[in-house]
């Protein structure tokens, strides 16, 4: 087997692909997620798979990125904001629909593997790649290798508290993992929803939209959006000092994010200057579907 496939499963949708050895695509799909259904969800995985098979005419190699991690300690699935999987044994049970060995990573953790090999961050030794979309994921690569830890958690930011927080942001809204005021809760989706004080009740996309546009309110809100964000991020900078950092997700489209937050988060880096890269992932917000696939290295 020489093909590789990668799988994204994601809180809205999951994506496969298939790379040849040259790293070109030569299969692509998209699907929406069985949301709240686990077994749906290994059967539209199979299905995937399979499509891909038949396409590139052999079976694959897989690698899936997954919401989340397997702990080391009980094999079982941990930390997923797509609720439904945490506890269930997913990469056993992969294995088995999928009748072969298969290789799973961290969704964060495959997307900041990608960026650092060939995407926005090659050629940066240490990378920290965020994932702004339905949640908040961060990945830890250095010298295009996926830091990992003992608890599978590096680069885990997602659910410390928004640092230097306002009034308003403490103890801040809760959040599914049990505590209140996760960084997550304000730079998902749902985060910059909740930041809008309009009438209408508009999408993460309108409001970007709308911003871009002259719309007050909507400005307001991303104005507020990119001061968290530059405080998560400063944070992160103090502890890591990474060379690049990567957003990716759906929030990562905002084209705003990459001017103004680094001219916010000086204000809380420990540094006469500052000199870390802010990028948009290469690949898009589908960028951790080719982490996946790259689990199984040329
Ligand atoms: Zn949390």
């Amino acid at each position: 087997m020489s093909v590789r496939i990668g799988i994204d499963l994601g809180g809205t949708k999951i994506e496969a692909i298939a790379l040849d050895d040259d790293g070109r695509e030569s299969f692509r799909q998209r699907i929406a997620s069985p949301r709240g259904d686990y077994d749906a969800t290994i059967l539209a995985i199979r299905h995937l798979v399979l499509a891909a098979d038949a396409a590139v005419g052999e079976p694959g190699l897989v690698g899936v990125g997954i919401p989340g991690t397997i702990s080391p300690a009980t094999g079982l699935v941990k930390n997923a904001n797509s609720t439904w999987l945490i506890g269930k044994p997913l990469h056993v049970d992969l294995e088995r629909a999928l009748d072969r060995t298969v290789r799973l990573a961290n969704d964060a953790n495959c997307f900041a593997l990608s960026e650092a090999s060939d995407g926005a961050a090659a050629d940066a030794r240490v990378v920290f790649g965020v994932i702004i979309g339905t949640g908040t994921g961060g990945g830890v690569v250095v010298d295009r290798h996926v830091l990992i830890g003992p608890n599978a958690i590096a680069g885990e930011w997602g659910h410390n508290a928004l640092p230097w927080p306002e009034a308003d942001e403490w103890p801040g809204p809760e959040c599914y993992c049990g505590k209140r005021g996760c960084i997550e809760t304000f730079l998902s989706g749902a985060g910059l929803v909740s930041a809008f004080r309009g009438d209408a009740e508009l999408s993460a996309r309108d409001i970007a939209a709308a911003a871009a546009t002259g719309d007050e309110r909507a400005a307001s809100a991303l104005a507020i959006y990119c001061r968290r964000l530059a405080k998560a991020l400063a944070s992160v900078i103090n502890v890591l000092d990474p060379d690049a950092i990567v957003l990716g997700g759906g929030l990562s489209n905002i084209d705003a994010l990459y001017s103004r937050v680094p001219q916010m988060w000086s204000e809380w880096i420990f540094s006469d200057r500052v000199d870390t890269r802010l990028v948009r992932a290469k690949y898009g917000d589908a960028s951790g579907v080719r982490g996946a696939a790259w689990l199984w290295p040329a």
